[in-house]
């Protein structure tokens, strides 16, 4: 059985994160295998995340826009992004980008299989996959299992599910330099349910359908919507060049406390993905960063990752959207009435100070809030 000190379970964005970083870093010479039956050869998805200064991966990213749209019925506000800005990255160019570092590294190989079991045995990981079976020092699994957060219910667990297309138009309707960050002017249904619109020209952008909510819908219901959504712009004919589509959890439940000596899970299956929103590439970004200065230093995952004050935010909004779905547009229309997003991004990003974030808190709904506290004080 072939041993490799390090293997990542799953090629997503979490491993390609934190791969990436331990080749350009140069301080991990060990064997380093990737398991995933996907080559990544596919523009599987568009990542979008704000960001104040530089990144690592200015090099492959797509566009920049420097302020946004937010909608509701009554009102559309112009978003102050003030030293953000609203950076998009397709999947195709993440993926080139860093297998093109990989293929430089010889001690880093990528394997198509698919990963169906692994077990710590406390010296070190057993891990099979359908044809072949290795062993590590040290598993890092990207692979989400929807089954953990499901088979509770202490922590709510409602999607961000949503179908974009990517659309041209025969006529100019988008500005390009304002994407629309949340549109609640559509019909709400009982749910939270909001447009979102990244404009590439006036003629191209991908308009995406968008809940959170615990329940899929049909798929034509999503359709449906955009359909309705581009009448009312007047686009006239149109032509759908691309299409995606997402189901991210939005929980709260500590996935990280699966993580034993040996294995840890990372991205959406370590809970990278945010709770209130569903964005993952910043903590990614971040959270990769850590974990490889962490495995520099320590041995012993179960001692990375730390629940902290912004756990409990998020669990108070997704009590709130558990129990009064329609609610979120109330909520979201609250926090950006002022267009002042900055504020609300760095409070997202988990870099605000404590008097900050009762600054956005107190932009929402009161009642709700404080109902929601006292529901959920013992998890404090
Ligand atoms: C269409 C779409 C758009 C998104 N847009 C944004 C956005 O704009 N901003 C943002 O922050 N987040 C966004 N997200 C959410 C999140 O960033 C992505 O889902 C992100 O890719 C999650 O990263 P991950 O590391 O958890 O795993 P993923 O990137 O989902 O990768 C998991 C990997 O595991 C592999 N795998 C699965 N099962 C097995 C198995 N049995 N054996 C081996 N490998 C396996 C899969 O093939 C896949 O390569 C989006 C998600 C989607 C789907």
């Amino acid at each position: 059985m072939k041993h490799y000190h390090y293997i990542f379970a799953g090629a997503g964005l979490a491993s390609l994160m934190t791969v990436y970083r331990m080749a350009v870093m140069g301080n991990f010479s060990n064997s380093i295998l990737i398991i995933d039956p996907d080559t990544k050869t596919n523009n599987d998805r568009t990542w979008c995340y704000w960001q104040d200064g530089n990144t690592i991966w200015d090099a492959i990213t797509f566009r920049k826009w420097k302020s946004a749209i937010f909608a509701d019925e009554n009102k559309t506000v112009d978003l102050d992004f003030g030293n953000y800005e609203y950076n998009m990255i397709r999947g195709i160019d993440f993926y080139s980008f860093v297998l093109a570092e990989l293929k430089k590294h010889s001690n880093i190989e990528f394997v198509q299989q698919k990963v169906i079991d692994f077990a710590d045995t406390g010296l070190n990981v057993l891990v099979k996959t359908e044809t072949e079976s290795y062993t590590c020092n040290k598993l890092l699994n990207n692979i989400y299992d929807p089954v953990l957060p499901k088979s509770q219910n202490k922590y709510p667990v409602l999607q961000q599910h949503f179908i974009g297309w990517h659309i041209k138009t025969g006529q100019p309707v988008f500005d390009s330099e304002k994407p629309v960050f949340m549109d609640f002017s559509i019909p709400q249904k009982g749910n939270t349910r909001f447009m979102y619109v990244l404009p590439f020209s006036e003629t191209e952008a991908i308009v995406e359908y968008t809940l959170f909510s615990k329940d899929l819908l049909p798929e034509k219901e999503y359709e449906y919507a955009i359909q309705e959504y581009l009448e009312n712009l007047n686009t006239g004919s149109y032509e759908i060049v691309g299409t995606e589509r997402g189901s991210i959890p939005m929980t709260c439940y500590p996935f990280w406390k699966n993580n034993t000596k040996n294995i840890v899970n990372i991205g959406t299956a370590g809970g990278w993905t945010k709770a209130s929103t569903g964005y993952t590439f910043k903590n990614a970004d971040k959270l990769s960063e850590h974990l490889v200065i962490f495995l520099t230093r320590q041995d012993d995952f179960t001692a990375f990752y730390k629940k902290n004050r912004y756990w409990f935010y998020d669990l108070l909004l997704l009590d709130i959207l558990n129990r009064k779905n329609e609610k979120g547009a109330l909520i979201f229309s609250s926090m950006f009435k002022k267009g002042d997003a900055s504020s609300i991004f760095k409070f997202l990003d988990e870099e605000s100070s404590f008097t900050e974030d009762i600054g956005v808190i107190s932009k929402c709904p009161k009642g709700l809030f404080i109902s929601a506290f006292f529901r959920n004080i013992t998890n404090l």
